[in-house]
C-alpha cells in the first residue's frame, strides 16, 4: 500500500488531465476587502475572516488602520455627491478598519457573493451581510466590485505591495 503520497503541484486531478483546455481555467485575481468599523466594534472580525479562509481564499495583505477623510474620499470617489456620501465617510473614519487583500480564482466575484447584497435587511441568508446585520449603512464589509476597482483600491491600501507566498492547500483547492 502506498502511504504518504504528497499532492503534486496543481492538485491530484487537475483540469488539464481531465482534458479541459487551459483557457477554461478561472483567472486568479486579488481583491480588496475592508472590515468596516462596525465589524470591529461588534467583535465579528474572526468569524467573517474565517468565512473567507474556509472558502479557500489566500491572505496576501492585512492591515489595521484608521482611514483618513482624504483616503475615504479617494476610496469612495464614485459616491461623491450622493445623499449617503457624508454619512458613509463619517462612518468609515469613525474608528479603525482592517484592510485585507485576498487572492484566488475569480476572487472579486467570489468575495462579492460571500458578502451578499449591500443592505443587510435584503442580503440573502448565508451571506456575511445577510447573516450578521439588518442595517442599511452599517454593513460590516467592503469588497471591490471589479478587477479594475480592485487594482485601484489595493494600490490605495497596500502601496508597498502584497506578500506573495504559496499556500500548501492550493493544490487541493485551486484548479490548475
Ligand atoms: N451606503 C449607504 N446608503 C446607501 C447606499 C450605500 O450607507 O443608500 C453605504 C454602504 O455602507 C455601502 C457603501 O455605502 O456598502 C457603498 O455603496 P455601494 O453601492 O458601492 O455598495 P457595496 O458595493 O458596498 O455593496
Ligand atoms: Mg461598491
Amino acid at each position: 500500500m502506498r502511504r504518504g503520497v504528497a499532492p503534486r503541484p496543481g492538485g491530484p486531478y487537475p483540469l488539464r488531465r481531465q482534458g479541459l483546455p487551459r483557457a477554461s481555467l478561472p483567472a486568479v485575481e486579488t481583491t480588496l476587502v475592508l472590515f468596516k468599523p462596525d465589524a470591529l466594534h461588534r467583535g465579528l472580525v474572526g468569524r467573517i475572516l474565517a468565512r473567507f479562509e474556509a472558502k479557500g481564499l489566500q491572505i496576501v495583505g492585512l492591515r489595521l488602520l484608521r482611514m483618513s477623510p482624504e483616503m475615504a474620499a479617494r476610496h469612495y470617489a464614485e459616491h461623491q455627491g450622493k445623499p449617503f456620501y457624508e454619512g458613509l465617510v463619517g462612518f468609515m473614519t469613525a474608528s479603525p478598519i482592517i484592510a485585507l487583500a485576498l487572492r484566488g480564482p475569480e476572487a472579486v466575484a467570489v468575495v462579492r457573493r460571500l458578502m451578499g447584497a449591500t443592505f443587510g435587511i435584503e442580503a440573502e441568508a448565508g451571506t456575511i451581510r445577510g447573516d450578521f446585520g439588518v442595517s442599511r449603512s452599517y454593513n460590516l464589509v467592503h469588497g471591490s466590485d471589479s478587477p479594475e476597482s480592485a487594482a485601484r483600491e489595493l494600490e490605495l491600501f497596500f502601496p508597498d505591495g502584497l506578500e506573495d507566498w504559496e499556500p500548501v492547500q492550493a493544490a487541493w483547492l485551486w484548479d490548475a
